[in-house]
């Protein structure tokens, strides 16, 4: 019997996460920006958090598919 575990709810690991260069900011060294692409918040800001083990608290969130598992159940 295969144990099943729901997955962290990490905010990296969100089907719903682009991660994109941008303009930095002031006081960022770098541009990057987590954006949302789910229909509800599409385009703002992911509201993280970007920590590890560290869940994150959105309702919408929804686990990406692993690399080679796209499509497959189980
Ligand atoms: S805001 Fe929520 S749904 Fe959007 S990318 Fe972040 S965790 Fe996913």
């Amino acid at each position: 019997m295969v144990e099943r575990h729901d997955p962290l709810r990490l905010a990296a690991r969100c089907r719903y996460l682009q991660v994109t260069l941008a303009e930095p900011r002031a006081g960022q060294v770098h541009g990057l920006r987590n954006l949302c692409r789910h229909i509800v918040r599409d385009g703002s800001e992911c509201v993280g958090p970007f920590l590890e083990d560290t869940e994150t608290t959105c309702g919408l969130w929804e686990e990406r598919p692993r690399s080679g598992t796209f499509g497959l159940r189980g």
